[in-house]
């Protein structure tokens, strides 16, 4: 069995940290693969490299930068197949998933090369007594990115190309669950041309997290994960006068009003509802139906659908999605559907017993598709991250937008209708950060901002798009002039504009 090591200052290293957790296929419920994990003084290492590597990449021409983001792109193009792979081994995910997954990673590259632009400054001229002003944009220094374990790539690339690229080192702890992803990736920077100490992983769990965000030297902070974790993140960081971006949990609502295409609505919610076995956190958790009518349609017409969805090993080609990551995953889910049934909720398609063949031990959960979920169910309030999905019924668009606006989450929310009025109701009072009309994952495009509302979000940093370059970048405003050498000494005490 292998040891996935930390790689610091361009070399994998096993640290100086005493403890290591097991690294499991989720298809197959065996170990793989054992992890070190970092005690502080890993950290501080990784940070103190970081620190003298950011100084020089700081230093690097902004053509320089987008050189690397450049060839980036192209390596991680090259290994795509060998990366959508190691996603699956670790998470579970099937190919093409994976492979979806790792296409998003790169149009965050590709966004990247876009820095020298984003984060241009500005100047104004003879602001008065001959004064200019202008303003700069420079990296922050070093970057602690802690991601989650859902996307093992995109989310490294996501946080990382444009920290990387607007002159910043970068210290990554991603999910001790799918830890090999990130060491791929530190790789092909190196193989990119990225100078060693730019990139660097540390693996490990919260003793790892808290030494991030105590250390001096790491100004910023990214993080993705559970809304538990990233308010805490966000409390601890901000306490030590940190830049803190937490992008946090969702429970996504599909509201279908009467209107509409009810065959691409049920379409889009199969897909954008069990798509990864529903571990994406802009997942449709709920479908929302305006009217008996349309919940009584909806349901006929996702029965089959959800039936022949096919649960299979992450290297199963035929499968439409694999095992969720974790045997407590797994228990959490079914935890969450029994409990909803002592609620009150009706089973429509009971994906509990699955037992995938040749894989009876992996941790699967088949499609599972619950009617009557009201607002009171814990099964409504919480995240379900797997493939249990829940049906509502309200009467009109007004409580469907109350219903959505009530719940403690807003990362995304969705409607589908024929009807634009209703959407120009929904897009400007839905409290969602994300919003998709008959778009059922409205995650945007890599140059576009993406972060949630309310407990989604903890701080006003955007995960990427051209915040995310502000985010990783610290504003100087210089008001400066060059007199005349024979010019008169300014002789007033009184504070007074530059006329
Ligand atoms: P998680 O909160 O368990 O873990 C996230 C990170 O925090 C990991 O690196 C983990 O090692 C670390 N961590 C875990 N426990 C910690 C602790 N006690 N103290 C400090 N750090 C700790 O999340 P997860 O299960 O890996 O990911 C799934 C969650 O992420 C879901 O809630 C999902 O909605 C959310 N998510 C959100 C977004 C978004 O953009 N809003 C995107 C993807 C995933």
């Amino acid at each position: 069995m292998h040891t996935v090591l930390h790689f610091i200052h361009g070399q994998e290293t096993r640290g100086s940290g005493p403890r290591v957790g097991p690294v499991f296929n989720p298809s197959t419920a065996r170990q793989q693969a054992e992890c070190v994990y970092a005690d502080r003084a890993t950290v501080a290492q990784a940070v103190a490299h970081a620190v003298v590597a950011a100084r020089g990449w700081a230093a690097a021409s902004h053509n320089a930068r987008q050189q690397v983001a450049f060839r980036m792109r192209e390596l991680v193009l090259r290994d795509i197949d060998a990366l959508a792979r190691l996603i699956g081994q670790e998470h579970g995910k099937t190919f093409a998933d994976a492979k979806g997954e790792v296409s998003r990673g790169i149009e965050a590259l590709e966004f990247a090369t876009a820095a020298p632009v984003v984060t241009k400054g500005e100047y104004s001229r003879n602001v008065g007594g001959g004064i200019d002003v202008y303003s700069v944009r420079q990296p922050v220094g070093v970057v602690g990115c802690i991601t989650p374990f859902n996307f093992p790539v995109m989310i490294p690339l996501m946080m990382g190309a444009m920290a990387v690229a607007t002159g910043n080192a970068v210290v990554l702890k991603p999910s001790e669950k799918v830890p090999s992803s990130a060491i791929a990736l530190a790789r092909l920077w190196q193989e990119a041309g990225l100078p060693d100490g730019v990139w660097n992983v540390v693996h490990g769990d919260k003793e790892a997290v808290d030494a991030l965000l105590e250390h001096p030297d790491v100004p910023a902070i990214s993080f993705v994960g559970s809304t538990a974790i990233g308010e805490y993140v966000w409390r601890q960081g901000t306490a030590h006068n940190k830049r803190v971006g937490s992008y946090t949990g969702g429970k996504n609502h599909m509201v279908v009003l009467e209107d509409a295409d009810l065959e691409a609505a049920a379409d889009a919610f199969v897909s954008a509802g069990y798509g990864s076995a529903s571990q994406r956190c802009m997942a449709v958790s709920l479908l929302v139906a305006v009217g008996d009518h349309t919940a009584q349609r909806l349901r006929e017409l996702l029965l089959p659908r959800v039936q022949a969805l096919k649960v299979g090993a992450y290297d199963d080609l035929k499968a439409d999605y694999g095992p969720l990551v974790s045997a407590q995953a797994q228990r959490a889910v079914l935890g969450a559907v029994d409990q909803s049934l002592r609620d009150g909720a009706e089973m429509v398609i009971d994906g509990r017993s699955l037992r995938v063949p040749g894989h009876e031990d992996g941790y699967f959960v088949g499609p599972t598709l619950l009617d009557r979920i009201t607002p009171e169910m814990a099964f409504y309030r919480e995240e379900v991250f797997g493939p249990a999905r829940g049906l509502m019924r309200v009467a009109d668009l007004d409580e469907a937008i109350a219903l959505t606006n009530r719940h403690e989450y807003g990362n995304g929310a969705v409607i589908f209708t024929r009807d634009g009025r209703s959407v120009s109701r929904f897009v400007s009072e839905v409290e969602a950060g994300m919003i998709g009309v008959n778009v059922p994952v409205p995650v945007p495009v890599g140059y576009y901002n993406f972060g949630g509302l309310r407990r989604s979000k903890f701080g006003e940093a955007h995960m990427f798009g051209p915040d995310a370059a502000r985010f990783y970048t610290k504003l100087k405003t210089v008001s400066q002039r060059w007199p005349e050498p024979d010019a008169a000494p300014a002789t007033s005490l009184a504070f007074a504009p530059n006329a």
